[in-house]
């Protein structure tokens, strides 16, 4: 067991000499300071430090050190060029409160980057603020709320398939409208007799992804987006994962007044743990002035923040949004250029593949050609008492982060993959080996499976006591 840095500490060992002088804290008021006479710190050498972070980060597995299939989440590579141009001093050594003069180059990359991402989205207007998918969407969901306030029409209703992403109704529901789900039809798709049952004059818009989270294009989508404009509603496109559908269609050619996109998934920005992403949300011309204050325009001459914007909804965000996430997405489209089609095309092509490879020995419940990603079900090994769970965990022990599990709710067993345009056919074709392997070992030997994972630094753990009686805090 790796021991916590607080148990390495011995008294009076330091990794640095700290002056002995008296300090002077005359600038902070006092109520700010602390009484304690000593911090508790861990008193350990520069070298142990070092030997302590670097232990703790063999431990974590990350995109450069195997295949990530996480479907939904693009667990893609990040060029490193992007880092390194995030880390230029004119980015890093700036502060958000200079004026605009003195920030031209920022205010420029975040004003190209609206522009990219209106090209993309096929928008009239962008806002970097928000800074994740889920808080694109509650923004997208108070921009809808103020419009219809502003016009004075009282609509309570928003629209959602059974297939969404679970941000979805959690977004509108924060907004104070009530969801309406509705069923997916045998295909996988929205059910258009079904949403005509809903649409009236309480439906203030509808939540729709597509490709949805089946990996599967909504064929109808003219005919739904003319449905619910002729009902007075507005669509919302959750444009998470748009690595399926760029440079080959976009959200405004479908119909949609908003969308956000992930910068995170789609263009090559770090996530995961928590960290900083960014979820900008794009509008038609009609829902420009609801943007989040202050907009980054170009007035002729210079580029400027506005803050006088007629209905904004106000601020969702401090200052501007991640804004070193913005250079390394702007970056990225930047290195990219006219390739970002070719992004989208691998990345079906890749999961198609996978999903052709794969069908033969795991249950595949909507065969159509799928987008980015596929849905597998795992009931077929479930029958052998080898449930999904247990397959992600063996998987684990052959270096390969799972997929995504139990997701969406609407296939039982779910194993949901997402290939991504950055991986080789070699590696795809090892992940597609352990697979079918896998499938062979539930049949021929179903306990066995079951042990997993035995290589990982944490063992098969108790999922039940881990979520809900979690021991994460070191107490001396
Ligand atoms: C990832 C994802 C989201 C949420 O994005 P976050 O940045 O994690 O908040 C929403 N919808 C879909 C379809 C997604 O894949």
């Amino acid at each position: 067991m790796t021991k916590l840095i607080f148990e390495k500490t011995r008294q009076g060992r330091s990794g640095i000499n700290l002056t002995n002088e008296k300090l002077n804290y005359d600038h902070i008021e006092s109520k700010y300071l602390s009484t304690e006479s000593r911090t508790i710190l861990p008193e350990i050498t520069e070298l142990e430090v070092m030997r302590h972070y670097k232990e703790l980060s063999d431990k974590n597995f990350c995109i450069e050190k195997g295949f990530y299939p996480l479907g939904s989440c693009t667990m893609k590579y990040n060029p490193k060029v992007n880092e390194i141009l995030a880390g230029l001093e004119g980015f890093t050594e700036i502060h958000p409160l200079q004026d605009d003069d003195d920030v031209q180059g920022a205010l420029k990359v975040m004003f190209n980057l609206q522009e990219a991402l209106k090209e993309i989205t096929g928008m009239d207007a962008i806002t970097l603020q928000p800074a994740a998918g889920a808080q694109g969407e509650l923004t997208g969901m108070m921009i809808i709320k103020k419009y219809f306030e502003t016009i004075g029409e009282q609509r309570k209703n928003v629209i959602i398939p059974d297939s969404a992403h679970g941000t979805n109704p959690a977004s509108a529901a924060m907004c104070g409208f009530n969801i309406i789900e509705i069923k997916s039809n045998e295909n996988g798709l929205i059910d258009i007799n079904e949403l005509k049952s809903v649409l009236n004059n309480d439906t203030a818009g509808i939540m729709l992804t597509n490709p949805n989270t089946l990996g599967l294009f909504e064929e109808n989508i003219s005919e739904i987006s003319k449905l619910v404009h002729e009902a007075g509603g507005l669509l919302y496109y959750d444009g998470a994962n748009m690595n399926a559908i760029m440079g080959y269609t976009n959200p405004k050619l479908m119909g949609f007044d908003i969308v956000h996109i992930n910068l995170h998934k789609t263009f090559s920005t770090p996530h995961g743990g928590g960290g900083p992403g960014a979820g900008p949300v794009g509008v038609t011309a009609k829902l420009k002035d609801f943007l989040p204050i202050p907009t980054i325009e170009y007035d002729g001459g210079k580029y400027i923040r506005k803050y006088d914007i007629k209905n904004s909804i106000g601020k969702v965000k401090a200052f501007y949004g991640n804004f070193s996430i913005l250079v390394r997405a702007y970056a990225y489209i930047l290195l990219m250029g006219k390739e970002l089609k070719e992004v989208s095309a691998n990345a079906v092509l890749n999961a198609n593949y996978m999903m052709n490879k794969l069908k033969e020995h795991y249950l595949l419940p909507y065969s159509t050609k799928c987008m980015h990603e596929f849905v597998l079900s795992g009931e077929k090994q479930k029958e052998n008492g080898v449930n999904t769970l247990a397959i992600a965990k063996r998987l684990m022990d052959s270096n390969f982060h799972p997929p995504t599990i139990y997701f969406p709710l609407i296939v039982h067993e779910a194993i949901m993959i997402e290939p991504t345009e950055t991986e080789t056919k070699e590696r795809l074709d090892e992940f597609i080996e352990v697979m079918i392997e896998i499938a062979k070992e539930v049949e021929t030997n179903p306990n066995d499976v079951l042990n997993h994972p035995i290589k990982t630094p944490v063992k098969k753990v108790d999922e039940t006591l881990a979520a809900r009686k979690p021991d994460l805090a070191f107490k001396i």
